[in-house]
């Protein structure tokens, strides 16, 4: 049965912005972070991390490297509450250097291949999930069919907000703007149904009004019911655990 996912960024919403952080010691989650993801966990969501590597390409860093980064990031964040699922991360860029990497890929952020792979390999039902992050590339601007898109203001600077269902301080608020939301989405289909249609003899005479109460769907901040779209070539690297990724900061969110 499909599950409620979050799409998490990592640099600047799980873990603090810095350029291109490559040590352990440029590792330093978010205040908030890992009690947001056990609060997630909790909540039953499953907690999928998305992120644009570049310093791979850039040659920076490699994927060991950055793979041992990330089980450090696991480490930090589930030792100050929890952490995630999945990562999955772009380690291409058009203008890198490392030979392999350089290159025009379907899975960097806003394209969709990391997302594409995340919900071929987890049971997720979409509509009923959200995207949180620090730009506007982590929101996947062209697809459609989330339940609603978080910006949060702990990374780069925002520019256009648009795209956004809630703007959020940090990841803390996200997480609560989102699970409010979610139960009101549930409490709203718990609410009983209307009386069927019956013979006028068996209704009872005062339950009428009741009619056009609430309905089971969500009208929950988001977007529209459409699938997403997969994009064309990179491939997107999955790992084990969470990843970093410094390099994205400058650019605007295409
Ligand atoms: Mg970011
Ligand atoms: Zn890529």
């Amino acid at each position: 049965m499909p599950r409620p996912a979050v799409f998490l960024d990592r640099d600047g919403t799980l873990i603090e912005e810095r350029h291109y952080p490559v040590t352990p010691a440029a590792i330093v989650p978010v205040r908030g972070a890992g009690e947001a993801l056990a609060r997630l966990a909790l909540a039953g969501y499953v907690r999928i991390v998305l992120t644009n590597q570049s310093a791979v390409a850039r040659g920076l860093i490699d994927e060991q490297e950055l793979g041992r980064l990330h089980d450090d990031m696991a480490d930090k964040l589930g030792i100050v509450g929890g952490t995630y699922d999945a990562l999955y991360y772009c380690p291409h860029h058009p203008e890198g250097r490392a030979v392999g990497y350089a290159m025009t890929c379907s899975c960097r952020k806003p394209r969709s291949g990391m997302l594409d792979l995340a919900l071929a390999e987890h049971d997720v039902d979409l509509a009923q999930s959200c995207f949180i992050g620090d730009s506007t590339r982590d929101l996947f601007p062209d697809v459609a069919g989330v339940g609603a898109r978080i910006l949060v203001q702990t990374g780069h600077e925002l520019g256009d907000t648009s795209v956004a269902d809630f703007v959020a301080p940090t990841i803390t608020e996200a997480v609560d703007w989102w699970l409010a939301a979610r139960a009101e989405i549930a409490r709203r289909q718990r609410a009983p149904a209307p009386p069927p249609e019956t013979d006028a003899a068996d209704a009872p005479p005062d339950a009428a009004p009741a009619q056009t109460a609430e309905r089971p769907h969500d009208d929950t901040p988001s977007v529209n019911d459409t699938a997403p779209e997969p994009e064309a070539a990179g491939e997107p690297h999955a790992a084990p655990e969470p990843d970093a990724g410094p390099e994205e900061a400058r650019e605007p969110d295409a």
